[in-house]
């Protein structure tokens, strides 16, 4: 029985060796698996960049963010007595309640809490990565200080940077009050000190997870959001309409 089976197996290991080997086209067939020469697609990232291909090293490499794009009418822009020399900026209208409830919140405690970036398209970072690259500097030089086009979380219309957007803001009030409250209007730090994706500390960066729940004042402060008026009536009128259930399911994490 057990020559059977012995025989059995020789011939299966045979007819492998006669496809590997006309395969191979008389490669040795000694070498292990282990040591096979083979890179798999699946775990090396690249960005390709004006028909150039790079490689996204870490910490990028495993951080991309989906969904890639937004479409305009996804999109709110915040109050310009909340931005940053009163630029025009986005955000996803989801998120778009809870941050004017939050910025109203640190107004009336008297911080003086300004957004100096939030949306930012693909295309805009792909830019950025054009000019720089066109000025001189390196892929592995630019993405030190820039995410590389897809692994933004500006992309996704949730997160934003506040004024200063560098390292000074870590000494602000305005720091402070959002490591105090921000967490409550659904707000997180995303790159905070030793955070889990291993990115350097950016006390500026601040995403919007989703609140835990609505309470009665959410909808009365959701209504005053709507009477400002932001000349896109469709997008307030949807996250009105999304209950809490809604809420938590479309909430992104990251
Ligand atoms: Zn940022």
């Amino acid at each position: 029985m057990q020559y059977i089976v012995f025989l059995l197996l020789s011939a299966i290991i045979a007819t492998a060796q006669i496809v590997i080997a006309s395969d191979q086209l008389g490669e040795p067939l000694s070498i292990s698996p282990v040591a096979l020469p083979i890179k798999y697609d699946n775990v090396i990232e690249t960005v390709t960049i004006d028909n150039e291909s790079y490689q996204v090293p870490e910490p990028w490499a495993g951080n991309r963010q989906f969904p890639l794009y937004r479409n305009f009418d996804e999109l709110l822009p915040i109050p310009k007595k909340y931005t940053y020399q009163e630029s025009e900026i986005y955000i996803l209208a989801e998120a778009y309640p809870s941050l004017v409830r939050m910025l109203d919140q640190a107004h009336l405690d008297g911080i003086d809490l300004k957004v100096e970036s939030a949306y930012r398209s693909i295309h805009y970072q792909t830019r950025i990565f054009v000019r720089m690259l066109k000025q001189g500097r390196t892929f592995d030089d630019i993405i030190r200080y820039v995410a590389p086009p897809g692994y933004s979380q500006h992309m996704l219309g949730t997160a934003m940077d506040f004024y200063p957007s560098n390292w000074e803001f870590a000494e602000t009030e305005q720091y402070r009050w959002l490591q105090e409250n921000g967490q409550r209007f659904g707000f997180e730090e995303t790159y905070a000190r030793n955070n889990r994706f291993r990115m350097p500390w950016e006390a500026w960066h601040w995403n919007y997870i989703g609140e835990p729940h609505f309470s009665d004042e959410t909808v009365v402060q959701e209504t005053e959001v709507k009477e400002t008026g932001t000349g896109q009536p469709d997008a307030p009128d949807e996250s009105l309409a999304e209950g809490p259930a809604v809420k938590a399911e479309t909430i992104i994490s990251n």
